[in-house]
């Protein structure tokens, strides 16, 4: 999503006469658009304006810009530490950074701007197209959470749960598709709790796949992130019907133990989990799944970790994020006990070791076969491309001809942990 933001950012700041540069020293303004999820965020936002302020010793200082989660959790505490940050604004109130910035420099003086204006916001944004022009693009349609999980900061940066008019989404999907995008993500902290009433309708996440999968030039659709709460059947039902609605899904369970999980207060338990799991695989019995993992969460124990372990050999997930529980200010799990470090630490590595082997399985399955893949990108100065399979995975791949927004098919033949690697020129020959 932050991806997605800072993009928006720079639609808004380039109606002022803003521009992008990769020459840090030429830069009049640094805009660090930073999310607090991770651990130790706030202290790399100040490493970072520490470089910068290095870089601009003995020049004009530029205008530094502090936005996103960890400018609402820390709000003006972040100008009274740092003299060098000009202005800190919220991820509910971006929209106004141009008249921000032009209220400084009219005032030099320094601006906290940290109110949940979401609405204002989308009204805001629908009126600047959106122009990431990418064969890979995003769609914020759903931000915030009311789920209020023990270790997670995002209700309180992120404010409740929003989602944006189904029309508004719809135009955007259509102006990014007649600027060349083949594929859309779907965004959102809770993207299945979307939910949004209008022309008499109620609209779901469901309703914009069934909506996006009619686009004739689009050829992929995603969603992410999901809450296993709101994996509904009519969300499952889509993947039955909508034919480029893509066969993987993140889908975070965080622990494998139900007692763990009433403790972060995650609102499912594991029996339901599975039951999603395995209602999506009636429909297509290859699709991949991906998760989140928290190692080390107070209270856990050895049993509790194990059952961890045996949901992941049970489904095999791929693609997964894995951490030792940190301690987030502010949120209830931070009052408690953590465990201890290298015990968390040891736990963590089996964990990973697992879903690498997982992963690594998973990718040698493809060896020597074909696989259809989505053209993103050509490699600097090689004859070769990248791209991604339907589940997600890096393929870099050699070929004679093909351009970035084809859906091609590559003959895979080697693999690594993370990347597939192959050709195309055998099943151009094959196909022609
Ligand atoms: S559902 Fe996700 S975003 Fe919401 S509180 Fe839980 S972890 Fe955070």
């Amino acid at each position: 999503m932050n991806e997605y933001d800072t993009n928006r950012i720079f639609d808004i700041v380039s109606t002022i006469g803003y521009e992008k540069t990769n020459v840090k020293k030429e830069a009049d303004c640094f805009v660090l658009n930073t999310c607090h999820i991770r651990e130790k965020a706030t202290e790399k936002v100040y490493h970072e304006i520490g470089r910068v302020k290095k870089d601009f010793r003995n020049c004009k200082k530029p205008l530094v810009i502090v936005s996103g989660c960890v400018a609402q959790a820390e709000s003006e505490e972040m100008i009274k530490r740092e003299s060098y940050i000009d202005m800190v604004i919220g991820p509910q109130s971006y929209h106004k950074i141009s008249d921000l910035i032009l209220d400084y420099y009219r005032k030099k003086k320094k601006i906290v701007h940290t109110e949940f204006d979401v609405v204002g916001k989308f009204d805001e944004l629908k009126t600047l197209p959106n122009k990431q022009n990418k064969i890979s693009s995003y769609i914020t349609i759903q931000e915030g959470c009311d789920k209020f999980c023990h270790f997670c900061v995002v209700p309180y940066t992120r404010g409740p749960e929003y989602s944006r008019s189904f029309e508004e989404i719809i135009n955007e999907a259509y102006q990014l598709v007649n600027t060349g995008t083949k594929e859309i993500t779907l965004l959102g902290q809770n993207v299945n709790a979307y939910n949004y009433f209008g022309n008499n309708k109620n609209y779901k996440l469901s309703s914009i796949i069934k909506e996006l999968n009619k686009i004739d030039d689009l050829k992929r659709i995603r969603f992410t992130t999901s809450h296993p709460k709101d994996m509904t059947d009519d969300l499952i039902e889509c993947y039955k019907s909508c034919k480029k609605l893509m066969p993987s899904l993140h889908l975070p369970i965080q622990s494998g133990s139900d007692e763990i999980l009433k403790l972060m207060n995650r609102k499912h338990n594991k029996k339901h989990y599975v039951s999603i799991i395995r209602k999506i695989k009636c429909i297509q019995e290859d699709f991949k799944f991906s998760s989140d993992f928290i190692v080390g969460y107070p209270g856990e124990t050895d049993q509790n970790f194990d059952e961890t372990i045996k949901l992941i050999n049970e489904i095999g997930f791929i693609n997964s994020y894995s951490f030792i529980f940190s301690p987030r200010p502010g949120t209830p799990a931070s009052e408690k006990n953590i465990g201890n470090e290298k015990d968390n630490l040891i736990k963590l590595k089996k964990l990973q070791n697992i879903l690498e082997n997982i992963q690594l399985a998973n990718n040698k399955n493809y060896l020597g076969k074909s696989c259809e893949v989505l053209v993103e990108n050509k490699l600097e100065n090689q004859e070769k491309y990248i791209g991604r399979t339907k589940c997600m995975t890096p393929v870099i791949f050699e070929s004679d001809n093909c351009k970035p927004g084809e859906l091609v098919e590559v003959k895979i033949i080697s693999y690594n942990q993370k990347n597939l690697f192959g050709s195309d020129k055998n099943e151009k020959e094959k196909a022609a």
